[in-house]
């Protein structure tokens, strides 16, 4: 049987952002392997998603971990680059904007106090301020507004999973197109992996990096992780309106919209009763028409007149207990280190998240950002840790 240190399973945003933080630790010396079913990424969700990156979450851990996001990102080319050529992920430092009305506002404050206390360069603004600020919208319910000065905005998705896959391959690092579809536990320890393939490998560390596929691998392990699979419609359309200097809009009603190219992409979460377990990538096409497109054209007037370009449909890996990430070790099992339930922030999460489960297979502990509050305890123990800026 073929023995590697670490097999990571799911080689998108999340997995192959731990195999290039492993393969470029100086403290770890192991063999990696990446197994990915679909080296075609057209499902994952690292591709479909919207690819933005915020400061402005309720939980310390998110903000930290994007504000990491950001530097790394700033500075992708000192990571990631190859015989000197940087990847090139785009990104439009264009600021998120959360609106509120006036149900909404002493929520807006308190996550606006936990932002700034960890630096974040976030500016509260009063309806006024909106308007001058942004003359298409329209503040007339509103009462505030929270937006990112520095270090929010978006990026290629796709690029930045390409750079750590390209980085980390340049480091050592082997990607093999299979699915895990076992997992052979003997007490506290996985021992290997089963593979779609037939083949099986020994392991001394496995890695949960699968998405929406970590349920049923968790499960494989003899683990029941509270992650499922949640649809999500991303529609771009085009608009006449002079929109200028948009950020990452976030409406009161949870609907988002920012520019993309020559136009805008929008979406919204549904209701938690109408949002059930999904796995199938059909466009809901009514909730643009019936939903999507009034709450916009309310917010921007100008988008009463938009043309509908394109769509696609995506899933998130949703936490279903509190919308986090659980991060690290199963008390019950030491090697299988998840890394799942992201619940709609995991792009923006990869670079902290990586580096995060390098930490944890060379320490046995974090190293850099402290992040045990995102680990199974609070799971088990029936303390969810929340997050309320979930979009
Ligand atoms: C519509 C939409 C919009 C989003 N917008 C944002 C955003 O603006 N900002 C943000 O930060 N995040 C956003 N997200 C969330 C973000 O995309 C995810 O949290 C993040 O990409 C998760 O990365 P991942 O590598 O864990 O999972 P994925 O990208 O889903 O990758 C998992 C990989 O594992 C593979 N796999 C699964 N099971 C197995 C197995 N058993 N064996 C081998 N391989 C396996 C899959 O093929 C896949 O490639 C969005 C998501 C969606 C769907």
């Amino acid at each position: 049987m073929k023995r590697v240190d670490v097999v990571i399973a799911g080689g998108a945003a999340i997995g192959s952002s731990a195999a290039y933080f492993l393969a470029s630790n100086p403290d770890f010396h192991g063999s990696v392997l990446v197994v990915e079913k679909d080296f075609s990424y057209e499902k994952c969700a690292t591709t479909l998603s919207a690819a933005s990156i915020r400061h402005q979450f309720s939980t310390p851990g998110n903000i930290q971990m994007s504000q990491f996001g950001t530097e790394f990102i700033k500075h992708i080319g000192e990571h990631l680059a190859v015989n000197g050529e940087a990847p090139d992920v785009g990104f439009h430092e264009k600021g998120y904007l959360f609106l509120a009305t006036p149900a909404g506002q002493s929520i807006l404050e308190s996550n606006h106090r936990v932002q700034r206390s960890l630096g974040a360069d976030v500016s509260l603004l009063t309806p006024a301020q909106l308007q001058t600020r942004y003359p298409w919208l329209n503040t007339e319910d509103l009462s505030a507004g929270s937006l990112g000065l520095s270090g929010e905005g978006w990026l290629d998705a796709y690029g930045l999973m390409h750079g750590f896959r390209r980085k980390a391959i340049s480091l050592g690092v082997q990607y093999q197109q299979a699915q895990v579809v076992g997992v052979k536990r003997q007490g506290r320890k996985v021992q290997s992996v089963a593979l779609s393939d037939g083949s099986s490998i020994e392991c001394a560390v496995l890695i949960n990096a699968a998405g929406t596929g970590a349920h049923a691998l968790a499960h494989n392990a003899g683990i029941d992780l509270p992650v499922q699979s949640r649809k999500r419609c991303v529609f771009h359309f085009t608009s006449s309106a002079q929109v200028s200097n948009c950020p990452m809009v976030i409406d009161p009603s949870g609907a988002y919209f920012r520019p993309e190219g020559k136009g805008f992409i929008c979406g919204i979460s549904p209701p938690a009763e109408q949002d059930p377990e999904c796995v199938d990538f059909d466009v809901q096409h009514s909730l643009f028409d019936d939903v999507l497109w009034p709450l916009l054209a309310a917010r921007v007037p100008g988008f009463e007149a938009v043309r509908l370009q394109n769509a696609w449909a995506g899933h998130y890996d949703m936490n279903t207990f509190d919308c986090n990430v659980i991060l690290g070790a199963h008390p019950e099992l030491d090697n299988l280190l998840f890394a799942n339930g992201f619940s709609g922030h995991g792009m923006q999460q990869s670079p902290a998240v990586g580096r995060a489960l390098s930490e944890l297979v060379a320490y046995g502990a974090y190293r850099s950002l402290d992040l045990r509050a995102f680990g199974w305890n609070r799971v088990l123990e029936n303390k969810p840790l929340l997050e309320i800026n979930v979009v």
